[in-house]
């Protein structure tokens, strides 16, 4: 932060924003942000307060809970506030925080065990029971003023109007919506053309925050008690865990999972366990709760006015991050196609250091209307490199300026062009734009096209600045003798990258096209068409139509593979590659073993976990079947990973089998050869 103004202003902006999300939140059940967004602004803002303790403010969403009533409810006023909880986001974090609760209990005689909760993602309810029966429900409100909620919690049916006792006590719990259910009813809701749910949470609190009672009826909801408040007549217990084992006994529901730590090696594991969703559950977790077992030294500890001291929330690391943007920079690939970048302050983003996103392309740039200077969320998209999600506006400096989107390339500068139907923008320059020929060569050199060992981008580099390649065809043209002119090139390492080009030379035909990097068409594609056409010849002189008739070729590669083999400067590379005795043909299959899968098309989907997408792939192939990557009536299976998508849900809507990673494994084993 470079100033205290700005700091004052930073406080400001974030304190107003996080008290308009809470409304939306806890009052309108209607989020805007994800709840990660949420936690880091108010994480920011707490850091803030700590740095510049002069703007402190009692009324700060930092030292205030969440949520006021809202008015069509009768208020019910809490005896003893209902509060939150602090966040933890790591193990080391845990463990400071058990050296701090150490040092204010002036080191305990006996270890501290703690009781570990799941953090149930619903909303807070108080309940009330006279003589056993339920008398009040309330929700947290602001925690100390909630909406009386009493005819609506009847109408869910795991809440007991009368427990096995005849207790005077108040109880806290939270409200959730089963996943199932939730899938249920916002399928309905789609099919009524009503808006879905974003969330369980949401559906939850919209379903329990209801004028009318019937309505809160059909929505299943259940809920999970967690703590004794207050109890007349009996005596309070002395640990939670045993708390958790009376309420159950009273009748109430208590969510099972819970464990007592008594080593960080527990912590650990139960961390472990949830987090990679080892235990499958039908409600939403946010986190864990840890509590200290022993309620006397959790009455000696306290709370502040937002949360005890006795509890912390550990919450799983988000998959959304916020972070300025330094830069805006511009590549050009291999195609010549200008992609543009942001280069972001380093950021933690589920677990890793990011500095670059993606902003995809100008379209995208506009539409987001990112601008250098602009706080933004980013987000790990599966595998790939992250991308922005969206500017955090309010909290935009006042001297940004929309990003201009280059007319000119900024590797060569030639004149750069939109290409018609396409958000892309390509520098025209073809090979003679730098940054294009260095990623073609690359590319070339890589080990899935013509596997050109010793040949990276540093080779390349060192390449192009010493002016020996001006193009593909030139790296045929090297030599030991030429090669030992690079810097740092003595004779072994000259002759070993001259013998790697010469190898080269026999690579099948398949990779030669997958490496001259024809747009759309990928490694799989390069094999479909080596396989059907078995010369370059052939596929130099096919048309449109011949190639839309050979199986996964669709019109937009159709048309790419014509226009590049119209292109005067293509048909001149290839003319030389052949003279240089680049082989140009595809070897026959040969009958290797049974082909126990020929005619049958797969599609893979989502990650596997004993072998990489593509081994899979080869394994299919080998065994005659072909991979397709789009789910139709002539799938014959979908396999499927982890974090499997829409190609899965494409499956079965058309009633294609699906076989997931064990299943997939088990049916290979049981198929002819030795697989
Ligand atoms: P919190 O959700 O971080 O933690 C406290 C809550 O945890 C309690 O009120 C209780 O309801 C719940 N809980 C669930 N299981 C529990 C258990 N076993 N033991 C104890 N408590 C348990 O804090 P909060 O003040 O209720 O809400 C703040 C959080 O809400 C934020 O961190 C954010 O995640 C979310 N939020 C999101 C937005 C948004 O716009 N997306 C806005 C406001 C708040």
């Amino acid at each position: 932060m470079a100033g205290r103004n700005q700091a004052q202003e930073r406080i400001e902006a974030l304190r107003a924003l996080l008290q308009k999300y809470r409304h939306q939140y806890h009052v309108e059940d209607a989020p805007s942000v994800t709840d990660a967004e949420y936690d880091q602004l108010m994480h920011e803002l707490e850091v803030l307060e700590q740095e510049y303790p002069e703007w402190a403010s009692e009324s700060s969403p930092t030292r205030t809970v969440g949520g006021e009533a809202a008015p069509e409810f009768s208020t019910v006023r809490f005896e003893k506030p209902v509060l939150s909880l602090g966040n933890l986001h790591s193990l080391d974090e845990y463990q400071d925080y058990a050296a701090r609760v150490s040092q204010w209990l002036q080191g305990p005689a006996d270890p501290l065990e703690w009781t570990m909760e799941l953090k149930i993602d619903g909303l807070s309810v108080i309940l009330d029971y006279a003589d056993g029966r339920l008398v009040r429900a309330a929700t947290r409100g602001d925690g100390a003023v909630g909406e009386d909620v009493t005819p609506n919690v009847r109408e869910i049916p795991v809440i007991p109007e009368r427990l096995t006792v005849p207790l005077t006590a108040q109880f806290r719990g939270e409200v959730y919506m089963p996943r199932s259910r939730f899938d249920e009813i916002n399928r309905a809701r789609e099919e009524q053309g009503l808006i879905p749910f974003a969330n369980p949470r949401n559906a939850a609190a919209g379903s329990l925050r209801q004028l009318d009672p019937m309505v809160t009826r059909d929505r299943g909801l259940k809920a999970f008690i967690y703590e004794i408040r207050s109890l007349a007549g009996a005596d309070r217990p002395d640990r939670q865990s045993r708390a958790l084992e009376q309420i159950a006994a009273w009748g109430l529901p208590v969510e099972p999972h819970w464990r007592v730590a008594h080593t960080v090696e527990d912590v650990q594991q139960f961390i472990e366990r949830f987090e990679t969703h080892q235990v499958p559950l039908d409600f939403d977790i946010d986190g864990l709760v840890f509590k200290l077992d022993r309620v006397d030294w959790q009455d000696q500890l306290g709370a502040t006015a937002k949360t005890p001291r006795w509890a912390m929330a550990y919450k799983f690391p988000p998959e959304e991050a916020l972070t300025r943007v330094r830069d805006i920079v511009i590549s050009v690939g291999r195609t010549g196609t200008l992609t543009p970048t942001a280069e972001l302050e380093p950021v933690l983003l589920a677990g890793t250091r990011v500095s670059r996103a993606s902003l995809h392309n100008e379209d995208i740039l506009k539409e987001l209307d990112v601008r250098i200077g602009d706080s933004v969320f980013v987000r790990k998209a599966g595998e790939i490199i992250p991308e922005v999600v969206r500017v955090e506006t309010v909290l935009r400096p006042s001297n940004t300026r929309p990003f201009e989107f280059p007319s000119q390339c900024p590797a060569c500068g030639g004149p750069v062009m939109r290409v018609p139907g396409e958000s892309a923008h390509r520098c025209t320059a073809g090979l003679s734009c730098p940054a294009q020929l260095r990623e073609s060569l690359i590319h070339f050199a890589s080990r899935d096209a013509m596997d050109i060992e010793g040949m990276g981008e540093k080779t390349v580099d060192l390449l192009l600045a010493s002016d020996l390649v001006a193009s593909i065809a030139d790296i045929y043209r090297l030599d030991a003798g030429r090669l030992l002119q690079l810097p740092r090139f003595a004779t072994l390492s000259a002759e070993k990258l001259a013998s790697a080009i010469e190898q080269s030379k026999n690579q099948p035909l398949a990779r030669l096209i997958y490496g001259l990097g024809i747009r759309f068409v990928g490694e799989r594609g390069a094999l479909t068409l080596a396989e059907h056409y078995r010369t370059m010849k052939a596929l130099e002189s096919t048309g449109i139509d011949a190639l839309l008739e050979v199986p996964d070729v669709g019109p937009r590669t159709a048309e790419s593979v014509v226009q590049f083999f119209a292109a005067e400067v293509n048909r001149s590379i290839i003319a030389q590659l052949r003279e240089l005795g680049v082989n140009m043909e595809q070897p026959a299959q040969e009958a290797v073993g049974p082909r126990p899968l020929g005619g049958q098309t797969f599609v893979l989907t989502g990650t596997l976990e004993s072998m990489p997408r593509k081994s899979a792939e080869e394994r299919l192939t080998a065994l005659g079947a072909r991979v397709a990557s789009a789910v139709s009536q002539q799938t014959t299976a979908v396999i499927y990973g982890e974090k499997a998508g829409s190609k899965l849900q494409k499956a079965e809507q058309l009633g294609i089998l699906r076989m997931n990673e064990q299943e997939f494994l088990a049916w290979l084993s049981n198929l002819p050869g030795n697989f």
